[in-house]
């Protein structure tokens, strides 16, 4: 028996132990091996081919007629490029080719691909290297006909599995199996990285930016992830065991000790009431935010609905969602993020002229992918219109950066208000429309903003990531993300006194909200709604039980005077240390 450590450091992103086996999740590489094909093989080769290159086609037609429904002849061109490589009668006899020269079909197409990539590439021409990820792509699609899909997916999961990746995807999420999955621990990824929002919202223990940890690892393995300081522990010592079983236990006490706040109203010393709300990203996680004591859901992260590999979701598919969500948290808001679809997750949607940005967090994004197919986001509008006679649903538009994006996206709200009407569909004409504040020209101007709309919403995930230029995913500059950077404090002041003056209400749904080491803070700066993962709910509840406001309120201007986070870390350890919050 192993009686050593290793003990490896990452970034801790979701809090608790986890005791597990290794589940490692593979890529989409393959691995080609060159096969000698005797002469009288070389037909049933051929004929292989054949029958991936048709079950390929199968597959981009499809692909294709869901683009042509959802956002026209126009578009589905895009869809084009795939297919016209993959009957380029060129490619295939540069397969065939080879394969008549006495090798294996998976090996003939890699070696072909291999060369014409390389003609591409000596060109050094935009369209070209375009037109070379379109080819890897087909390539891929039919390598993996070819071996016949072996590549391992969360739906093979087993019991107390600890989930190893180079990233995960909420796609990859959407077919986990409930339960199964005990910790995430990931290559790539910072503290607000989309694996690590997932796992806080499923309350998995996580660690993320472990460079080249899949191939560190092997499966079943066993391992600990210690999610509280980022760590991860393969094949622990006895004694390691004992300790993080003793651990884990009172992590289950700590909980149930939480759930006695549950019920209880998030009100401070002296009497101010705030909303805790929860971020959710399906349906099944507004029962969890209810079990944790949720008053609203501040943000429906409504992603999920175009990643689950079904093309783009109807009107009907979003107006299922968001009434189950909707009816679920009666009488409580429910605030539905229009789809925020970043450049890396539009690339698995096919169109592939806008998902191969070279910098998809400032690329087409968003309210600017939803401006431009008004037909996508009008779809899901009217499928959110029509919720809304179901409970108390509000419309939130992500990554507003300038006043003409609310009155484009308003225009086309307008649109499917009219249309619903053609079509003697029932909704609130007078829905709650609210921005997400994320981006920093939007939090400079939010006085402007803030009398244009409903409400505001706090992205500090976003907002911290490009204030400060720290990639949010990239662990080699998370040390840099500080929510606490003078610069950041400022901005928050400023969006939540401009959201006030204007008499509207303000809240935050990025991580921030939900960290109890900045609770006091929040609240000293009068934010008015607090919206997280529900794990967090209990923890924040209980800070904001046992302080109080005017003290808060005097903590912020003190941390506002500071030049630096040394002193603004100092300030705010007296005052926890003070008010024995930790
Ligand atoms: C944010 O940016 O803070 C936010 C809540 O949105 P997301 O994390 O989905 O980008
Ligand atoms: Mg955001």
């Amino acid at each position: 028996m192993n009686t050593d450590n290793i003990i490896l450091n990452g970034i801790a992103a979701s809090s608790g132990v986890a005791i597990g086996k290794v589940f490692v999740l593979e890529e989409d590489d393959f691995l080609i091996i060159k096969k000698e094909i005797p002469v009288s093989k070389i037909k049933q080769e051929i004929n292989r081919l054949e029958i991936a290159m048709s079950k390929t086609k199968k597959e981009l037609e499809k692909n294709q007629k869901e683009l042509n429904k959802v956002l026209g002849e126009n578009y589905a061109k895009i869809a084009d490029a795939h297919l016209l490589i993959l009957n380029d009668p060129m490619v295939k006899s540069e397969v065939e080719k080879m394969i008549n020269s006495g090798v294996n079909a998976e090996y003939a197409v890699h070696e072909v691909v291999e060369k014409i990539s390389k003609t591409f590439d000596s060109m050094n021409n935009d369209y070209f290297r375009e037109r070379k990820n379109d080819l890897l792509d087909v390539a891929k699609k039919v390598l993996s006909n070819l071996l016949g899909k072996k590549k391992k997916t969360l739906t093979d999961l087993e019991e107390n599995s600890i989930v190893f990746a180079k990233t995960l995807t909420p796609a990859d999420t959407i077919t986990m199996k409930e339960g199964m999955i005990k910790g995430f621990v990931t290559e790539i990824g910072g503290k607000t990285s989309h694996t690590a929002l997932v796992a806080q919202s499923l309350e998995i223990p996580a660690v993320v930016g472990l460079r080249d940890i899949t191939h560190k690892v092997k499966q079943g393995m066993s391992v600990i992830v210690d999610g509280n300081l980022g760590l991860v522990i393969l094949e622990p010592s006895k004694e390691t065991l004992e300790n993080y079983k003793r651990e884990y236990e009172k992590q289950v006490s700590n909980k149930k000790e939480l759930e006695k706040f549950k019920d209880l109203p998030a009100i401070t010393l002296d009497g101010r009431e705030v909303v805790l709300g929860a971020n959710i990203e399906n349906p099944e996680e507004a029962r969890s935010a209810l079990r944790h004591g949720a008053n609203a859901i501040g943000l429906y992260r409504s992603e999920f609905l175009f990643l689950s590999g079904k093309g783009f979701p109807s009107e009907e598919e979003h107006y299922r969602n968001y009434t189950a969500v909707a009816k679920m948290m009666m009488p409580y808001e429910v605030i539905i993020r229009t789809m925020d679809l970043g450049g890396d997750k539009i690339a698995r949607l096919g169109l592939m002229d806008i998902g191969r940005e070279a910098n998809p967090f400032m690329g087409l994004r968003a309210i600017r992918f939803c401006l431009k197919y008004p037909e996508i986001f009008k779809a899901q509008l009217k499928g959110i219109l029509r919720a809304s006679v179901h409970g108390n649903v509000k419309i939130m538009y992500p990554m507003i950066s300038r006043i003409s994006e609310i009155r484009d996206a308003n225009r086309i709200l307008e649109q499917a208000k009219e249309e619903l009407k053609k079509e003697g569909k029932k909704f609130k004409d007078d829905i709650e429309v609210g921005v997400m504040i994320e981006v920093p020209s939007a939090a400079i101007i939010s006085d402007v903003i803030a009398r244009e709309v409903d409400f505001l919403s706090i992205g500090t995930n976003d907002l911290i990531q490009y204030t400060m230029a720290v990639d949010r995913v990239n662990s080699d500059v998370a040390h840099l993300y500080s929510p606490m950077h003078p610069a950041i404090l400022r901005l928050l002041k400023t969006i939540i006194d401009s959201a006030h003056a204007a008499g509207k209400n303000v809240g935050m749904c990025g991580e921030m909200a939900g960290d109890p080491a900045y609770t006091a803070v929040l609240l000293g700066l009068g934010l008015d709604e607090f919206s997280m993962s529900a794990v967090q709910i209990p923890k924040v509840k209980k800070i904001i039980r046992n302080i109080s406001k005017t003290e808060a309120k005097s903590l912020v201007e003190n941390l506002l005077k500071c030049s630096n986070m040394q002193e603004i870390d100092i300030i705010l350890k007296k005052f926890k240390y003070k008010q024995n919050l930790f």
